[in-house]
């Protein structure tokens, strides 16, 4: 009995990770594609001599269903043709527009439809690790998704609804297993309206995010509609323009099945060792609300490390403010078992020689366009926010069409950005500060960049005077980021600039330091936009009294900032554009780690804790050299390199291992 079932499920499963099914693109007729061409061009020599009434030319349009994730990102496709009209169904909105060749009907998903099942309470005679049905000895992994809940009471998402034995029998109680209301949003809802819409098109085109998570999204509405759609596509653009969207239009692709199996087996990985830790952690220290996960306890092992290291190096530094009212901070004066006030009291009234060491000049170059680990790191260092809330403004600023795609690991500007920075430099500054730079390498994927030459004044004026009508409105962070990746962008295709340097010593009764100033820009090229951070340029040669002296305790080892921790993530290669955030709002939300005064993170007595028990027991499986093992087998997967099998067997007995533990 439990053979033929199992069989039946591998075969189920070949259908689900898709063995077969999609035609390559080679195998196109291309016959019947030229007829169509050259039936349009007839259409349209008709159309221009008038010889065609309205209702052939709708005839010969072909009608679409335009699925993404985002209610925004719906209206904004809608946007480009003009006023769309709405159809409602229940709390969905779909838009129509017709563009040249397709009526179109957009509509969005409201994220993920399905998520992994957390019990599989009708397959009791499988074996099932966390939602997944295993038959190791045949290689056999096949996750269960179901649909996701959102409970209206408490506004929480779940999978499954609580089950009761009664009488030796199961019940599923179709309630909130968190609050009991039964007021429960359903997302088969979704999949009831897609499938109608789709019997109503001639094709489906899915233009979910262009990264594996929007692949898999991709995939999971493609699996629900297929017996009801004639033609199901994937369209894909790194930017929410009518000229992206349009060529994409011209250009579908079958699903990549590459990248559904890496998503697949990145979530199957990530719900194997973190429900199979966080058992051991309940277990461990009696709370039920402990997690962990592969990349989350190395990333808070360098935050406890570099805390310890901190606290060790706190010396006291004094700070002299001199007539010339810079505060020169010194960090380095020998106490020779004097008291910190004392030394200070000496100090004030003295003397301090400011001299030249020696004036060069030097060519300072731009810096490359975002990607996402480096704009998380300006927008947490210049603006304050945290990964978290950074990626939140982005997305909006994406999905309202404003920047490129925000999850990159890419510099790489397109002839687009390359047209985008030429107009605003030309115009704004003249032609000849205009350098193009391509910052990258081919690849569809991009830096992160504005989409249109509009500064941040001017798309306040333009939205302001109603010239530019958004789909939803923007804060004055949205605003702030914007500018942030504007500038960036802007400044990485102007010129370099030339600037005189001077190195300066500046000595006192117990002290010599050294500082660098810009004393002089000979030519500004793209500082023209970006500015020059430079808190010594006005620190000229002299001789100062020091009118006040005040000294603190602090670390010389600065505490990690959440930019620091996604630059490290970014250099040991742990970590992914999707995932950044991600990671640090866990270890935040799980309170083993606090962000204090400018956001420096000091790890809580539990994060401690958690993580000396996971390193001791566990310290194999939650290394920086395990997972960065692990991201790169996930990678390979991605690319077709490795069997998506064979890495989901290595898991499984990995997590074996710490199951029988
Ligand atoms: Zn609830």
């Amino acid at each position: 009995m439990t053979l033929v079932l199992v069989q039946k499920l591998e075969r189920a499963s070949r259908f689900y990770i898709g063995e077969d099914g999609w035609r390559p693109l080679s195998e196109l007729d291309l016959d019947s594609l030229i007829r169509e061409i050259s039936q349009e061009r007839e259409l349209i020599r008709k159309i221009i001599k008038g010889e065609v009434g309205a209702g052939e030319v709708k005839e010969l349009l072909r009608t679409a269903l335009v699925i993404v994730e985002s209610p925004t990102k719906a209206r904004t496709i809608a946007s480009f043709f003009g006023r769309p009209s709405k159809r409602r169904f229940g709390r969905y909105v779909v838009y129509e527009v017709s563009t040249g060749g397709y009526q179109l009907q957009v509509v969005a998903t409201l994220g993920h439809v399905f998520d992994l099942t957390t019990s599989i309470y009708n397959f009791d005679h499988l074996e099932d690790l966390y939602g997944i049905v295993v038959d190791p000895e045949r290689k056999i992994y096949l996750p269960v998704f179901t649909t996701i809940k959102k409970c209206l009471g408490c506004n929480r998402q779940f999978t499954d609804y609580p089950v009761v034995e009664k009488n030796g029998e199961k019940i599923v109680l179709k309630q909130c297993p968190y609050c009991r209301s039964t007021t429960v949003l359903d997302k088969i809802e979704i999949v009831v309206l897609l499938r109608k819409l789709a019997e109503e098109v001639d094709e489906v085109l899915i233009a979910t995010d262009p990264d594996t998570e929007g692949e898999k999204i991709a995939w999971d509405v493609a699996m629900v509609l297929m017996p009801y759609a004639r033609s199901i596509k994937r369209i894909e653009f790194h930017e929410i323009t009518r000229r992206a969207f349009e060529e994409a239009l011209k250009n579908p692709r079958e699903i990549s099945i590459n990248l559904v199996r890496a998503q697949l087996v990145r979530r199957i990985e990530d719900r194997w060792i973190g429900f199979a830790l966080s058992s051991k952690l309940w277990k461990q220290f009696n709370m039920g609300y402990l997690s962990a996960g592969r990349v989350q306890t190395p990333v808070l092992g360098w935050i406890i490390s570099r805390y310890r290291e901190s606290t060790r190096s706190i010396r006291p530094v004094f700070t002299l403010e001199l007539s010339n009212s810079y505060r020169v901070p010194v960090e380095n004066i020998p106490l020779d078992g004097k008291k910190p006030r004392e030394v200070c009291k000496e100090l004030e009234g003295s003397e301090v020689r400011v001299s030249s060491l020696r004036v060069s000049e030097r060519e300072l170059q731009p810096p490359p366009p975002f990607a996402t680990d480096t704009l998380l790191r300006e927008a947490n260092r210049v603006l304050g926010f945290s990964a978290d809330y950074a990626m939140k403004l982005a997305q909006a600023l994406f999905e309202l069409g404003l920047i490129t795609y925000h999850r990159t690991d890419s510099t790489r500007v397109s002839d687009a950005g390359l047209a985008v920075a030429r107009a605003y430099i030309a115009e704004k500054f003249g032609e000849e500060y205009f350098k193009p730079r391509r910052w990258g390498e081919g690849g569809a994927h991009e830096c992160i960049r504005p989409t249109r030459p509009i500064d941040v004044d001017t798309l306040q004026t333009m939205i302001r005077q109603g010239v530019l009508q958004l789909p939803a409105p923007l804060t004055r962070d949205h605003l702030a980021l914007y500018n942030l990746i504007f500038k960036r962008f802007i400044a990485s295709q102007m010129q370099p600039a030339r600037v005189e340097e001077e190195q300066l010593e500046v000595s006192g009764p117990y002290f010599k330091k050294e500082l660098t100033r810009i004393k002089r820009v000979v030519y500004d090229g793209f500082l023209r936009v970006q500015g020059l951070r430079d808190m010594w340029a006005g620190l000229e040669p002299g001789v100062y009294r020091v009118t006040s002296c005040s000294y603190k305790r602090v670390a010389q080892i600065p505490l990690f900032t959440q930019a620091d921790v996604i630059q490290l993530m970014k250099e040991k290669n742990i970590g992914r554009p999707s995932t950044y955030s991600e990671i640090m709002k866990k270890l935040l939300d799980k309170y083993y780690v606090i962000a204090v005064r400018r956001g420096k993170l000091v790890p809580t007595g539990l994060g401690m804790r958690v993580y000396n028990f996971l390193a001791e027991n566990y310290g194999s499986l939650v290394s920086e050299e395990k997972t960065s093992e692990v991201l790169e087998k996930m990678d390979a997967v991605e690319n077709g390199i490795i069997d998506y099998k064979e890495v989901l067997s290595e898991f499984y007995y990995e997590i074996q291992q710490v199951l029988r533990t």
